[in-house]
């Protein structure tokens, strides 16, 4: 039960590049709580002066939110509402505030979502990859063997994958999703809301050589989607490429189980799902 009494923490998602983004609503709560728990400070109060807003900050990051707790539910429990801002986007979503979100609910605390801009939702809303199902895998790690584990781990999962990636690291990710997940279709949501705003589409490995061409293509902020494993991954766009290998492959002699092992390494996925696709085409389907 809630401390009717209590104040509210509201969430507040704010913008990943275009100011006009933010919310009516978002403005009136960031205008109205008695403090704002800000990722960095300086950041968000250029948004705040931007909105010619002037409300006390204090900041909340990876290394001072469990410290911050207490406080900030005394605060809670004394009546005061809070707002959680992030640098950029929905709070959360790989950035700062898990933590005092759980311990605030845990402790009955009223927890108020304030929907807004979020780069996955964002990307995936434009990308056409299929979006009924889709893993959300935050920042690959850093490290390569690392990133390769990990996307080797993902890679029979037939739902959209979607990473975050950053100008350093975008073309060794490209590179270990070349290795790792064959050459399945990949889109990759730049500078998303922002001037230079580009959605690239292809393999991995004909992304690469996009940036390789043009530098400018490997600046900036990043979504990686990656289609999902088997035949549902890649929906319409490489149908007509997959199906046309797996006829040669039929046509050349292949069974329908070395065929399909065969699509499951170069187009990635499971085999069982390349297997119906291609006893289907030898029916004539
Ligand atoms: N909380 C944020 C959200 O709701 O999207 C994400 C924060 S995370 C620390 C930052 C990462 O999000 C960037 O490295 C990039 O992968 C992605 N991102 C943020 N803004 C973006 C934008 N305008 N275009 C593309 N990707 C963006």
């Amino acid at each position: 039960m809630s401390d009717t009494l209590a104040g509210s923490l509201y969430v507040v998602a704010t913008p990943i590049g275009n100011l006009d983004d933010l919310s009516p609503r978002a403005a009136r709560v960031l205008g109205e709580v008695a403090v704002i728990a800000a990722e960095d400070t300086r950041h968000s109060g250029r948004l705040l002066r931007h909105l010619g807003l002037s409300r006390p900050m204090l900041s909340l990051h990876e290394h001072n939110e469990a410290a911050r707790v207490d406080a900030l539910d005394a605060r809670l429990v004394a009546g005061e509402d809070i707002a959680l801002v992030s640098d950029a986007g929905t709070p959360l979503i790989s950035d700062p505030g898990f933590v005092l979100v759980r311990e605030l609910r845990a402790r009955g605390r009223r927890i108020v979502p304030v929907p807004g801009p979020c780069a996955l939702v964002a990307a995936l809303s434009a990308a056409g990859l299929p979006t009924d199902r889709f893993l959300f895998q935050g920042f690959l790690p850093a490290k390569g063997g690392a990133r390769r584990g990990r996307l080797e781990a993902l890679a029979a999962r037939e739902e959209t994958l979607v990473f975050y990636e950053s100008p350093h690291r975008i073309r060794d990710t490209l590179a270990d999703l070349a290795t790792t997940l064959g050459a399945r279709r990949v889109v990759l949501a730049r500078e998303l809301t922002k001037a230079f705003e580009t959605f690239l589409d292809g393999s991995a490995t004909e992304l690469l050589a996009r940036m390789e061409e043009d530098p400018d293509q490997a600046r900036g902020e990043f979504v990686v989607m990656v289609a999902g494993a088997g035949p549902r991954g890649d929906a319409d766009a490489s149908t007509v490429a997959a199906d046309a290998l797996l006829s040669a492959l039929l046509a050349e002699g292949l069974g329908v189980k070395q065929a399909a092992a065969v699509a499951a390494r170069v187009l990635g996925g499971a085999k069982k799902a390349w297997y119906g696709r291609l006893q289907a085409l030898k029916d004539g389907h």
